[in-house]
């Protein structure tokens, strides 16, 4: 598997990242405003991650759901306090009193530091809502066999929500390794990769031709580890201590580092009193957080050009996309 991330709707359009899930016919989806996305693209998303509710980064919500409706899936929208209360208006919106074909179900998770409320909605039964058990939020928003993904609260007057994704670990078999050791391939390599991603299975046992091993020493002399690509997605913040922080420790090595990039530092001041970082202040994000790619996105449209907005990024940080 491979994640895949892009821009759906320009530099200058709200800011959404759709993020593929190669092979897995499944995709996230971070914030949906208004995009460009196909129909078969927007039945692939598993989960929404909302940073706030402010309409540029919410508005596009019905649509993935009409999408939706007769997929047998569930729908997991992850986002701020209030984010249970506005994904029930979206739907309270409109009348579902035929329902016999539809399949989807929605779940919502509102974190809020402390905890995870969860409600769950199935179109079988007109989205009525159903609580589920409050859990401890520990700032993992997806944590499954192919990623994790973590959210920071950050300042935006309300508070807004960065996110990252990135693959699990991911294991090769190193080549002749397991004739050194004398082993034949079976599917106890499976469980071997599946083990070597957890810590805590580290001194497990594991008998293969009657001989036993422990999963730390098998990991060594037989896995290769490659890297897992990490998406980050940072959007509505001020540049200011404490989101500086949660963000470059968030975002640290990604891959590929989505941020948004409204305004020039000749217009500081609009950026700081709207709570929005400039182009400069998003470079230095990228170069602190020790990011491979940075794509500004979110530009604001009182720039006709978005080039001077590219260009005083770029002295921050060069590799820009
Ligand atoms: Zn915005
Ligand atoms: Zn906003």
């Amino acid at each position: 598997m491979a994640l895949h991330a892009s821009l759906c709707a320009g530099k200058k359009g709200d800011p959404i990242v759709y993020v593929e899930l190669v092979g897995k016919k499944r995709a996230l989806l971070f914030d949906c405003g208004e995009f460009h996305l196909e129909g078969a693209q927007l039945r692939k998303i598993t989960d929404i991650c909302v940073s706030h509710t402010h309409m540029d980064h919410f508005v596009g919500f019905d649509r993935i759901v009409r999408a939706s409706l007769v997929d047998d899936k569930i729908l997991t929208i992850h986002g701020p306090k209030g984010i249970i209360k506005n994904v029930r208006g979206k739907i309270a919106g409109y009348t579902w009193n035929i329902t016999d074909k539809l399949l989807l179900k929605i779940q919502v998770k509102e974190y809020d530091g402390t905890t995870i409320q969860t409600v769950f909605m199935d179109s079988k039964n007109q989205f009525k809502v159903k609580k589920l058990p409050i859990r401890k939020d520990k700032g993992i928003v997806i944590d499954d066999d192919d990623i994790q993904a973590r959210y920071v609260s950050c300042y935006h007057k309300i508070r807004s929500y960065s996110y990252s994704v990135k693959e699990k670990l991911f294991f090769n078999v190193k080549k002749d390794a397991l004739s050194k050791l004398d082993l034949q391939p079976g599917p106890w390599l499976a469980d071997l990769k599946k083990y070597a991603q957890k810590n805590a299975y580290n001194n497990r046992e594991m008998i293969i031709d009657g001989q036993k091993y422990t999963v730390t020493f098998l990991k060594e002399a037989l896995l290769m580890q490659k890297k897992g690509t990490k998406v980050s997605f940072v959007v509505d913040v001020l540049f200011c201590d404490e989101n500086r922080e949660k963000i470059t420790k968030l975002a640290e090595n990604s891959s590929y580092f989505f941020c948004e990039t409204p305004f020039l530092e000749k217009d500081i001041d609009r950026a700081t009193e709207t709570c929005h970082l400039t182009a400069k202040q998003a470079g230095i994000l990228a170069r602190e957080a020790g990011v491979t790619l940075f794509i500004p996105m979110h530009i604001s449209k009182r720039y006709k050009e978005v080039e001077p907005i590219l260009e005083e990024a770029k002295a921050e940080f060069a590799n820009i996309k």
